[in-house]
């Protein structure tokens, strides 16, 4: 397994002090599962690359696993560890580069913050999510990025390409950067790791991936995979990387008040959860969801109004829970009321049991706060899993906003909206999703009517449609 790195910074041989090798000899280091070789084939002042070669042991890996696959008893012996680039090179990174890793560099302060040009070569590379993944994860960090595929087997052509690249990728940065960078990546887009995945690992990716994940547009699929799809440990660590992104809280901020000072000047905010609460009503619901339920503005109404007997605020941002418990007073509440309503912190991308057995659910402008193409994923954990009697779901009209000058047709009202529907695209959406999961629909309009553009906010109230179900004379909410 062959790594190098190359620059072209003059004089090019700091990289040696930046790796705390001397590029004019060659190191090998011990490590549990093999041997970590680093050399330098290049170094000139023009130009210098270091070469780390990862040599496994395969015989090593087999005595070192606990539990063997019976099921395909040669796999242990004949699998390509040895020979691609996985997480095993991500902890010789940590064993061998630990000072590289970490920014430190005691003969050579100065070079840690030094951006030079760098180009890391990675001999085989899997990339299982294919090349796209590949450019989606390097790409928004500023790398240029050039694979070349291999296929599968070159006797049988017809079996088409393999999941392994070899990969060239160049920026400038800063050594320590592109090392962290690879550290988090490499086993992210090769989508195993060698070693068993506890808490401490949210602790590494946090730590490896400061100042560039919290931003990073791909960071919900980065953070799966690199917790090995260990939903809580996802749900916490994408938590606290929302929290950590200060331009995401910021724009949050003063994007949210923009759309609050828009929406006040309409009353649109308490128009949308009179109505929301009204619809929970009219279905007679008293076990209510608040999925994405914010500070609390909702939670607060359903509080108060002792016709709810049971809610559940989600959300996945601690932040906001954190508010919504403080607003709500939670701490201080005459115990029955206390016990009426709990806070849970989850997320709609992920199959939640506490979501099940509810009345109904509200789902109050959340929805394009998703990414489009992970709305799947919600739909699932929504009307597939959690199944309740009825979902309140409300979403801006796109078609609006050009009655709000500061907002026009181009932007969206929220720079934290990942889209905003027309109706016809509202409709079409929730039509699918309910014919598909057994609901029926009923579109309702928020807000003050423009005979034109509509209402500033739609809702559509989803109803479990009792007739596809055979356990119809158990449903209880009617
Ligand atoms: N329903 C609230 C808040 C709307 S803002 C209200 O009407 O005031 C959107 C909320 O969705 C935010 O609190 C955000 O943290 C939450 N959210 C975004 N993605 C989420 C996800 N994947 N799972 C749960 N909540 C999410």
């Amino acid at each position: 397994m062959l790594l190098s790195i190359t620059t072209t910074y003059e004089p090019a041989t700091d990289l040696g002090y930046l790796l705390h090798k001397n590029p004019f000899v060659c190191q090998t280091t011990e490590l549990p599962f093999g041997t970590v070789n680093t050399f330098f084939p290049v170094a000139t002042k023009e130009k210098c690359t270091a070469a780390i070669l990862l040599d496994i042991d395969p015989i090593e890996l087999v005595r070192r696993k606990k539990r063997q696959d019976t099921s395909m008893p040669l796999e242990q012996y004949v699998n390509d560890r040895p020979y691609v680039c996985s997480s095993f090179m991500s902890v010789a990174f940590s064993q061998v580069f630990a000072q590289t890793l970490n920014g430190r560099c005691k003969k050579r302060p100065e070079l840690v913050s030094t951006v030079m040009p760098l180009t890391c070569k990675i001999a085989v590379l899997p990339c299982r999510g294919g090349e796209g993944l590949l450019r989606r994860l390097f790409g928004p960090l500023g790398y240029t990025v050039t694979a070349e595929k291999h296929i599968l087997d070159d006797k049988f052509p017809e079996w088409g390409n393999s999941a392994y690249f070899t990969v060239e990728i160049s920026n400038d940065t800063t050594v320590s950067e592109l090392f962290n960078h690879l550290y988090v990546l490499i086993p992210v887009l090769d989508n195993q790791k060698h070693y068993y995945i506890d808490k401490a690992e949210i602790e590494k990716l946090l730590k490896r991936g400061e100042g560039w994940l919290p931003t990073h547009p791909e960071k919900e699929q980065i953070v799966r995979r690199y917790l090995k799809f260990k939903t809580s440990y996802a749900r916490e660590a994408l938590s606290r990387l929302i929290d950590l992104n200060p331009a995401e809280q910021e724009e949050e901020g003063t994007d949210e008040s923009c759309e609050d000072d828009i929406e006040k000047s309409l009353n649109l905010n308490e128009d949308r959860l009179g109505a929301v609460i009204s619809a929970l009503k009219a279905a007679n619901a008293k076990t209510i969801l608040d999925l994405g339920c914010g500070e609390g503005k909702l939670l607060r109404l359903l509080l108060k109004d002792t016709y709810f007997k049971k809610i559940l605020g989600m959300d996945v941002s601690i932040r906001s829970l954190e508010i919504a418990a403080e607003r709500l007073n939670l701490e201080d509440l005459p115990p029955k009321q206390r016990e009426r309503i709990e806070l849970i912190h989850s997320s709609l991308m992920y199959r939640d049991r506490r979501f099940e057995g509810y009345d109904a659910a509200a789902v109050v402008e959340v929805i394009e706060h998703l990414d489009e193409p992970r709305l799947k994923a919600f739909e699932r954990v929504l009307f597939e899993f959690a199944k309740p009697g009825m979902v309140v779901l409300t979403t801006p009209n796109r078609e609006y906003n050009v009655r709000w000058e500061n907002v026009g047709t181009a932007k969206l009202r929220n720079k934290d909206h990942r889209f905003e529907w027309t109706r016809a695209e509202f409709s079409e959406w929730a039509q699918r999703v309910a014919e598909q999961f057994g609901y029926v629909t009923r579109f309702l309009p928020v807000g003050t009517l423009d005979s034109e553009v509509g209402c500033p906010t739609q809702m559509c109230i989803f109803t479990r449609n009792v007739s596809s179900f055979k356990d119809a004379g158990q449903i209880s909410w009617k």
